[in-house]
């Protein structure tokens, strides 16, 4: 017997910011799992975005997306079919083929998880690779020390919200953020213990931080005029975390580089680039404090969800506009 299903195709590589014709949906038929395989039907998918380098053909830290094949990305599902008795029917699990209603692969490529006491959904954000990407970003990269202050852009979305909740865990004296809307800044300082946010869209971006500097650390999800803000609001020995340039993926010319690169000299700075999955030490580490940070309260997170994969593709280019707080899903 097989299962037909349906998936998102990459039909053309976008130039600048894609549209809904740089994708087809496709209807398949799938097979009964083979011994050591498991089907699953995905109940959520993650839109990143680092999906957007990937749909270049450009070589990267991983290699582009292939042309007239499926996307792949994070998913969370159950397991419907299994020629496996260690990833048993039922089992709700973790695996790399989204964009898709479902999966037929490995058992070997799915992790199960425990959706008993979180909803599944957390494992594509606070408890999975955006939380992750903070928690690496903060104490491998950044090296976040007691009494640190600390600056983070995108602040609002899921990586960026987690990192201002995991540097107060971690001792650090006071966050700020910089995301782009009133209502982003109202839920940082209000809801997430922010000491202070700014909406970067009204005004400079350096102007309007600036009365809350100087940092210790700046996590820079957004590259462009946020870093070169931050470089002039960093204390000497500042350190940044360089963790994406969302800012510039849509770009069809290189953006000009920070202006004050001196100033890395005169105040003894420090920048270091990390791709979190190069980081497995970290991994346990982060399951077993988020995991307690969570279940304490003490680490919250918020999700926007898009229904059905007929909206997948929007999903992803409001992802890149703005239009989500925490983590955007798609549920399938
Ligand atoms: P988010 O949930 O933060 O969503 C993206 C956000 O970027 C949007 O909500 C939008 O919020 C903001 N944004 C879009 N355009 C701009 C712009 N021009 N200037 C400032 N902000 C902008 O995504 P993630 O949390 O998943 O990812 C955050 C960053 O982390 C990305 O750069 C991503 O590539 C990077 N990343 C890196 C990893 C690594 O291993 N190095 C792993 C995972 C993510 P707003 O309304 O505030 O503009």
């Amino acid at each position: 017997m097989t299962t037909s299903s349906r998936e998102i195709h990459l039909a053309s590589r976008p130039v600048g910011w894609p549209t809904a014709e740089n994708f087809r949906t496709v209807t398949v038929d799938l097979d009964e799992p083979g011994p050591g395989q498991v089907l699953v039907r995905n109940t959520w998918m993650s839109v990143d975005p680092y999906m957007r380098g990937r749909m270049n053909d450009a070589k990267s830290y991983v290699p582009p997306f292939a042309l007239d094949a499926p996307l792949e990305g994070g998913a969370v599902g159950e397991v419907v079919a299994s020629g496996d008795e260690s990833v048993p029917v039922g089992a709700t699990v973790l695996h790399g083929q989204g964009w898709r209603e479902h999966a037929l692969l490995p058992a070997s490529a799915v992790r199960v998880v425990d959706a008993d006491r979180v909803p599944a959904s957390s494992f594509l954000g606070v408890l999975g690779m955006p939380g992750l990407t903070a928690y690496v970003g903060l104490t491998r990269i950044a090296q976040l020390r007691e009494g640190d202050r600390v600056l983070v852009s995108g602040a609002a979305g899921a990586v960026g919200s987690a990192v201002g909740q995991i540097a107060r865990l971690l001792g650090a004296s006071e966050v700020v953020g910089s995301a782009g809307s009133a209502e982003k800044v109202a839920w940082l300082t209000e809801e997430l213990g922010f000491d202070a946010a700014v909406n970067y869209k009204d005004g400079p971006v350096r102007t309007l931080l600036a009365p809350h500097g100087p940092f210790d650390v700046y996590f820079d999800n957004v590259g462009g005029e946020h870093l070169e803000a931050a470089i002039s609001l960093l204390d000497d020995f500042g350190r940044i975390a360089a963790c994406g340039a969302i800012a510039q993926y849509n770009d069809t010319e290189a953006a000009p580089g920070p202006r004050n690169m001196s100033m890395f000299v005169t105040k003894r700075l420090t920048m270091r680039g990390f791709i979190v999955g190069e980081h497995p030490d970290a991994v346990r580490e982060f399951h077993e404090r988020a995991g307690q940070w969570v279940a304490d309260g003490r680490l919250t997170s918020r999700e926007t969800v898009v229904e059905g994969l007929d909206h997948a593709v929007d999903a992803f280019l409001d992802l890149m506009r703005g239009a989500n707080t925490g983590k955007m899903l798609v549920r399938l």
